[in-house]
């Protein structure tokens, strides 16, 4: 590769990247990075800003749709378990579709209001409001905190009957052969079933 290409490639790597491309509306592509047992998402009061509703409640919405407790840190959120940069992204941006964008004109320009104990949406670029919709329940999400073909850094928690080393993401017990309890290794998921997954090593990292 060329040096100006290269430099090309970085110029396009610094690049902000958003959620939505519209220029009226632009949600920050979340940045999320698993430390531990926690996930942190780096730029949460930045994508509040944008989506212009209070921390508080797009944090309960989170907590709620992950089915995990959390707390702001700052201008991070840092919450329970491990999630993937795209289960916090679809969250957010459901989040958006649900409290956010007018549904009649598509647009950002709205305020959520009470009215007789239901909580509207009315937009002020068009004049439509809508009441919030019943929730679904979380099942449909928690469900890509791992998926098939997918690699995560997880710590060996237990040994199973037959030997092999297990460890647990959110509600997926993830069995790796030729592990030990304690280890630290990066694995590649290759079956999931129910709430069992089958996964073979890629690198070991570490031992406790
Ligand atoms: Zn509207």
């Amino acid at each position: 590769m060329s040096d100006y290409a290269a430099s090309l490639d970085r110029a396009f790597e610094q690049m902000p990247e958003y959620l939505t491309t519209d220029v009226r509306f632009s949600i920050p592509e979340p940045i999320v990075i698993i430390e531990g047992k926690t996930t942190v998402l780096k730029n949460f009061l930045e994508i509040a800003d944008a989506v212009n509703r209070d921390p508080a409640h797009i944090l309960k919405y989170l907590l709620k749709e992950l089915g995990t407790a959390g707390k702001l840190d700052g201008s991070r959120v840092i919450v329970q378990g491990k999630f993937t940069n795209e289960t916090i992204r679809s969250q957010i941006a459901a989040y958006a579709n649900e409290f956010v964008i007018c549904s009649e004109c598509g647009r950002p320009d709205t305020e959520l209001v009470r009215s007789d104990r239901v909580l509207m949406l009315k937009c002020t670029a068009c004049g439509a409001h809508r009441s919030i919709r019943k929730r679904r329940v979380r099942a449909a999400v928690a469900k890509d905190a791992i998926e098939e073909g997918g690699t995560y850094d997880v710590k060996i928690t237990g040994v199973g009957r037959k030997g092999d080393g297990f460890t647990r993401v959110d509600k997926y017990t993830i069995y790796v052969p030729k592990t030990i309890k304690g280890e630290i290794v990066t694995i590649k998921v290759n079956t999931v079933s129910g709430t069992l997954a089958f996964a073979e090593i890629v690198e070991r990292k570490s031992t406790e």
